[in-house]
């Protein structure tokens, strides 16, 4: 018998006829002879109104109290999916975060799992139970409800297919497996059969939603083969795997976007050992993760030092650092949220040169113009002005030969 943990998206369980055809592919999965473990997302829009209820109540909610009614939409998709299997004829059991346990730390609103235990589900499986779990959220040491990000129902999937050593975790959603691009603004986008953790852990970090980057850290470390397939099609898939040397070694095998981005220009920073770190640091305090950072050339002994975070976090960033900044006697802050990040993604990208200035290049004929610039081995990414976002990921798809048949 294998076990499987099938995760499915918000729009794959967005009203009860999904919900019913979510339970259908479950049964077949079991009558299959499988184990199964079922982790749900909240209906497709709910948590977006959760948060919009949080910030009616209060403009700075506590965060304890926030992630604690963030977390309720999974818990009517769990609810309904068991009633559904029941009234089916299947035996099946909902389970919150903390009835698993998935112990995460203390992190509010981005918590990392750091444990799963697996006894109650083992026990529910051995007697036939389909086991439903709440994805995105869990407990912390002092039982406070945590929620892992948004998007975190993958990496609740891919944490107990790990903790479960399940044969393989299946993250059902709208589309039918990882395209070259996003394939809801690019007509063009082809759908990849195969894709290595390495690439989609960059493409997941650069802003394809379909996995959240975290899951795909959890998959590679514990070699969890993930397959991201259609609710609603059996057709496709795309398989995350261990890179093979079958796998063709893509020069740019992925073009990504993100606009849940914001550009924080500190003015006139003394160029001073130790200046660098005592703007960050306050950062990293509050768990704000910096992504670029560019310094500009010191004049007469001040710097201009600009830093992307995300838009969500731009507000609480421009507070920590305005602090910072009238201790150090540093000038004005700016902050830019119309701007986005455009990356290019390939492992083929390391023994390839050229490859920055053909995006450069193709950036430039359409008169986008590039306001910050970060690569990696295996990836290169710009930032550009927001509404520049789909003309740019486009251009660069037809640019790097994504359009055409490998
Ligand atoms: P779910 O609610 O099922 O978790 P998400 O909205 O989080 O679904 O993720 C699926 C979406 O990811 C797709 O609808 C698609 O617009 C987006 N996406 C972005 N980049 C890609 C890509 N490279 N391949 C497939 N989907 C992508
Ligand atoms: N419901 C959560 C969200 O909207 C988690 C998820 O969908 O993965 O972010
Ligand atoms: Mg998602």
């Amino acid at each position: 018998m294998s076990l499987i943990v099938q995760k499915y998206g918000g729009t794959s369980v967005a009203n009860i006829e999904k919900i019913e055809n979510v339970a259908r592919r479950v049964i077949h999965t079991k009558e299959a002879g499988n184990g199964v473990v079922v982790v749900l997302s909240a209906m497709a829009g709910e948590t977006d109104k959760l948060i919009a209820l949080a910030q009616s109540a209060s403009s700075e909610p506590d965060e304890r109290e926030y992630d604690a009614l963030i977390s309720t939409g999974e818990q009517v998709t769990i609810t309904l999916l068991a009633m559904v299997l029941n009234r089916m004829g299947y035996r099946a059991r909902s389970f919150l975060g903390f009835q698993v346990k998935v112990l995460t730390d203390q992190a509010f609103k981005k918590a990392r799992i750091l444990d799963v235990d697996t006894e109650a589900i083992k026990k529910e499986l051995e007697k036939g139970t389909i086991v439903v779990v709440a994805g995105f959220q869990g407990v912390d040491g002092e039982n406070n409800i945590t929620t892992l990000g948004r998007g975190g129902s993958d990496t609740s999937a891919v944490a107990l297919a790990a903790a479960l050593r399940a044969d393989v975790c299946d993250i059902y959603t709208d589309v039918d497996g990882v395209y070259t691009t996003d394939p809801n603004i690019c007509p063009q986008a082809r759908r990849l059969d195969r894709i290595s953790y390495d690439e989609m852990l960059e493409m997941a970090r650069t802003g394809a939603k379909v996995l959240q980057p975290r899951s795909v850290e959890l998959a590679k470390k514990y070699d969890v083969p993930v397959y991201v397939k259609s609710s609603f099609s059996d057709e496709g898939g795309t398989l995350v795997t261990k890179e093979d040397k079958d796998m063709e070694k893509e020069v740019v095998s992925g073009v990504t976007y993100d606009r849940d981005q914001a550009k924080i220009t500190v003015v006139h920073v003394p160029d001073k050992p130790g200046i660098a770190a005592r703007l960050f640091t306050p950062l990293a305090e509050h768990n704000i993760v910096v992504d670029m950072i560019i310094q500009n050339a010191s004049i007469e002994g001040f710097t201009d030092l600009t830093f992307t975070v995300s838009r969500k976090e731009a507000k609480e960033a421009r507070v920590l650092i305005e602090a910072v900044a009238t201790e150090i006697g540093a000038g004005k802050i700016e902050v830019d949220d119309n701007v986005a990040k455009v990356s290019i993604i390939g492992v083929g990208m390391v023994s390839h040169s050229g490859v920055a200035a053909k995006m450069f290049s193709a950036l430039s004929r359409e008169g986008i113009n590039i306001l910050m610039i970060s690569t990696s081995e295996i990836k290169i990414s710009c930032v550009i002005q927001a509404k520049y976002t789909e003309l740019a990921v486009m251009v660069l798809h037809e640019v790097f030969g994504l359009s055409q048949k490998r």
